[in-house]
């Protein structure tokens, strides 16, 4: 396979160097431009960046991610270049400063090459609502590529760098991974920083890396996981080195099926791909078990009550005030604030911060904020029982596979429910993998989803790459 190691190797032996690896890339991109992967790229500054790589790899100083080409979501910051967050309201903002993460990946001598494009402010499940176009699935360009890091997850897929860098509230990693046939991790809620990242909704966002393999995501995680300051919901337990982390062996791991998520409605071909793996793993040593996860019934609206609540709250700040986009129609302070959201954000956006605004308000908040908070607690305790019982769940990422342009667009419920699987890692804050395995009659990809105890990525990523090797 290639991976990163094969690629660190033949930078060693003199095979290629990152300037020509940056290179290719670069080309690639251009010749994929229709795909609208990209809202910066970096193509001088990430050569000139490869030169400066060559130069360390050849005096035996380079970093552990030199060779790595690697695009960031447009949430997250990097000083001196614009973050869009593909909304309107962010077109002219310029960061100041660096995100943690964006620091982290420079000292390891990544290769940062551009920014991707992404559903507005994150919200969304196929880069559809973008204010800068759609992203095409390059596996069938009629069909979106999931969202709402979809930029994010073509880069990797259509080659135009070697893996990327997400953000996952709700599925956002994973469902485009498993869209694209790809790998994509959330972490645990703390285990990377969010210091730089564009809040959507605080209490579930988490950065995540997406890649071919999952080695390669374990290469990456090794360099942006740990705690930051900075931010103060950034757990201080230590990294493991997830490499060393990847036996291949899962004798004896306990692995559940959560029932709910194998209801009689599940698509007959989601469920045989996924068993199919599942009947590996057994073959292999794993004990596989059903257990019930009793609240899943109540996911997809605590989420939607919660991330909307602290969405209202974060997007406070696009108030034409202090930066962003300001309307040229505003004749007061009042028609300042109203004119330029009502121009700056989209529909869903609105959306969103209406149904948050509303949860949040006087007479309703007990009714609808503080009762999901409490239900909240319940989705964790499912999670911690069954963790009682069983190292990790298996289940599937999205209950159907890459859906056309369009298909959802007008109905909003049917892209909420599209998240049905995901939504309750976010809501846990736990880690979760997304992969492929296997392939619809349309010859789309199909994703499994496995599931994690808090800080437990290495069993999760453990497991994928046993997957991945057999
Ligand atoms: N699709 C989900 C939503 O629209 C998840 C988004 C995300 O993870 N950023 O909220």
């Amino acid at each position: 396979m290639n991976t990163f190691d094969s690629l660190q190797l033949q930078l060693r032996n003199g095979e290629t160097t990152c300037e020509q690896i940056t290179e290719s890339y670069l080309n690639q991109i251009e010749q994929k431009r229709h795909l609208n992967v990209f809202r910066s790229l970096f193509a001088e500054l990430a050569m000139e960046r490869a030169r400066a790589v060559d130069k360390k790899l050849s005096n035996n100083t380079a970093g552990q991610l030199a060779g790595m080409v690697i695009a960031i979501k447009d949430v997250i910051n990097i000083k001196e270049h614009p973050t869009t967050c593909g909304s309107k309201i962010l077109e002219n903002f310029i960061s100041p400063y660096d995100a943690t993460i964006v620091k982290k990946l420079q000292d390891a001598d990544a290769i940062i090459i551009g920014k991707t494009n992404m559903d507005e402010f994150a919200m969304g499940s196929s880069t559809e609502n973008s204010a800068y176009g759609v992203v095409l699935n390059p596996i069938d360009e009629t069909r979106v590529p999931g969202g709402s890091s979809g930029g994010s997850a073509v880069a990797v897929a259509a080659n135009l760098s070697r893996t990327s860098l997400g953000s996952d509230t709700g599925g956002s990693i994973r469902q485009p991974a498993s869209f694209c046939r790809i790998v994509g991790l959330k972490p645990t809620y703390g285990r990377v920083s969010r210091f730089g990242l564009v809040a959507f909704a605080s209490s579930f966002d988490q950065i995540g890396p997406f890649a071919s393999c999952v080695r390669d995501v374990a290469h990456v995680l090794n360099v942006i996981a740990g705690h930051d300051e900075r931010d103060s919901t950034s757990a201080n337990i230590p990294v493991p080195n997830y490499l060393e982390k990847l036996t291949g062996n899962v004798q004896g791991l306990r692995i559940g099926l959560p029932k709910e998520y194998f209801a009689d409605e599940l698509d007959a071909e989601i469920r045989n791909a996924i068993m199919q793996k599942v009947e590996l793993l057994k073959q292999h040593g794993a004990e596989v078990k059903e257990i019930s996860l009793p609240h899943t019934e109540y996911t997809i609206a605590v989420y939607y009550i919660l991330t909307t609540a602290e969405a209202s709250s974060n997007l406070a700040r696009y108030d034409g005030a202090r930066y962003g986009y300001r309307s040229p129609y505003a004749i007061d302070l009042p028609s300042m604030y109203v004119k330029s959201r009502s121009e700056g954000f989209g529909q869903e956006v609105k959306r969103r911060i209406m149904l948050g605004t509303y949860v949040l308000s006087a007479g309703y908040y007990d009714a609808y904020y503080r009762k999901a908070q409490r239900v909240r607690r319940l989705i964790k305790q499912d999670f911690d029982n069954a963790f009682k019982d069983v190292d990790c769940l298996i289940t599937p990422v999205s209950p159907t596979t890459a859906f056309k342009f369009g298909e959802k667009m007008e109905d909003p419920l049917q892209m909420y429910l599209s998240d049905i699987y995901t939504v309750s890692a976010n809501l846990a804050g736990i880690p979760s993998l997304s992969l492929s395995c296997g392939n619809d009659h349309q010859g789309l990809p199909i994703g499994l989803q496995i599931l994690g105890k808090q800080f437990d990525e290495e069993t999760v990523l453990r497991i994928g790459d046993f997957l991945e090797r057999c």
